[in-house]
């Protein structure tokens, strides 16, 4: 996600670190580079234009600090400014689980209208809300045949047009049948074309004005840059839109939408889609996307994803292990069960500070390779995983065997897994969290 534009500022960042003092001068090169690695990630000009001027003005007013240096300081600037173009703060879906809420999916065919709207509906669930799924793209049997097979997929309900054929009054007898069967919230997938058109429209407002939905969410390719940004704003003038659901940031290497959509249209991003599961979709933060465009990691998000699977107790005692150096092969093998859990390799590494800046960090430790790791963990004998210093050459060439793998794959598991141990003694040192949370202010 936004690899381009992360290497391209972080390079920026290289060219005043260092400096003992922010001048005119010094700040000149590293604003140029930004300038232009924002626009060649296609994010609007005029945005580009605001952003490097105020960077520039900050960071010639700021005053010495004493915890960061003029770098971090300047990388500060650029972080909080980042978070302002991004929206500020996470905004919340204005839903009350005591009434029937009505969300209207709106957007381009592929926009990934469909699938969203099942993300958000196993979302919702997860919240405690009861959701029904209402096909209204009249149009493209598949689209309707799409939501059934979506609403199958995340156990969601999917309301049952029979003949119907009329979006209006589908939308209005499918939340008619939510109030009657206790549903809280609607969620209208509507028809999209491929351009805007003045038909599409009045259809999207002839649903709006029937059934007033309390959200209207615009669903739009992060990945078609500047043409997302243009048809948002097309949207906007004709509907009331409450936010923005960009889909598809996994695949996004510029980020131009991201930073673009909510100075256009002023509607927040509410929820980005960030894969083809329907676990792929999270909560807008500002200020996580901002670290995590600049590199810098998005460890609340990875915090919040292993308490979805991480067992708490276990986790305790897990702190208490590294802190005694009694981590063994077999803990190693429960975290590395544990990742997988949580999602693909990649997405987990592009969330932790500074792996964004090794290159390859992905191919180093990606899902296959995780599960080489286990197997070969699993070839160990119990007195091995406790112990790993008892293995010896003839017990590497064992474990080979018995996993299927190389012994060079063993004997770079067993590095690893030193070096690990080393790493994690530190980062469980109070001296070492004080100054991440140092670097969070
Ligand atoms: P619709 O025409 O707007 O309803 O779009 P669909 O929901 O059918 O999505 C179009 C395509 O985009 C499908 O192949 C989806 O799997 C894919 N898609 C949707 N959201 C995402 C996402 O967040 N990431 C990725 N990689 N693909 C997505």
């Amino acid at each position: 996600m936004f690899d381009q534009l992360t290497d391209k500022l972080n390079n920026a960042f290289r060219k005043i670190k260092g400096v003992a003092r922010i001048t005119e001068r010094n700040i000149e090169e590293p604003l140029r580079e930004i300038r232009m690695a924002l626009l060649e990630a296609d994010v609007n000009y005029k945005i580009v234009k605001q952003f490097t001027e105020s960077i520039k003005q900050k960071a010639l007013g700021v005053e010495v600090s004493k915890a960061l240096n003029p770098g971090q300081q300047f990388i500060k600037i650029v972080h909080d400014e980042l978070v302002k173009v991004l929206g500020e703060k996470a905004e919340d879906l204005k839903l009350e689980p005591t009434k029937t809420n009505v969300i209207m999916m709106v957007g381009l065919q592929g926009s990934g209208k469909t699938t969203s709207s099942g993300k958000l509906a196993a979302y919702l669930k997860k919240q405690g809300f009861f959701p029904l799924l209402v096909p209204a793209d009249v149009y493209r049997p598949a689209a309707i045949e799409q939501l059934k097979v979506v609403g199958k997929a995340v156990n969601v309900p999917v309301f049952d047009i029979g003949e119907d054929r009329n979006p209006v009054s589908i939308a209005k007898k499918a939340v008619k049948e939510a109030k009657d069967k206790g549903f809280n919230v609607v969620i209208i997938d509507t028809a999209g074309r491929l351009h805007i058109d003045e038909e599409l429209m009045k259809e999207l407002k002839d649903i709006e004005k029937e059934v007033n939905p309390d959200e209207i969410l615009f669903t739009v390719d992060s990945m078609t840059g500047q043409d997302a940004v243009k048809s948002a704003a097309a949207f906007d003038k004709e509907l009331p839109l409450t936010g923005v659901v960009l889909t598809k940031l996994d695949g996004d290497a510029r980020g131009g939408a991201a930073l673009s959509v909510k100075f256009v249209t002023g509607k927040p991003i509410k929820f980005v889609g960030v894969g083809e599961k329907y676990t792929d979709f999270e909560k807008f933060h500002p200020d996580r996307m901002a670290s995590r465009i600049l590199g810098m990691g998005d460890v609340m998000s990875l915090i919040e994803k292993a308490e979805e699977v991480v067992d708490k107790k276990k986790a305790e005692e897990l702190q208490k292990k590294i802190k005694k150096d009694q981590f063994t092969l077999e803990d190693f093998r429960d975290q590395l069960l544990q990742l997988t859990k949580m999602g693909s390799m990649e997405k987990i590494l592009g969330m932790i500070p500074g792996m964004a800046n090794i290159k390859n960090a992905s191919k180093m430790m990606d899902d296959k390779k995780v599960k080489h790791l286990v197997a070969i963990i699993n070839s160990m004998t119990p007195q091995e995983r406790r112990n790993h210093q008892i293995i010896n050459g003839k017990r590497r060439k064992r474990i080979a065997r018995g996993s299927g793998r190389p012994v060079q794959e063993v004997n770079q598991l067993l590095k690893q897994f030193v070096q690990m141990k080393k790493m994690m003694k530190q980062l469980s040192n109070p001296s070492f969290l004080g100054k991440m949370k140092n670097l969070k202010k």
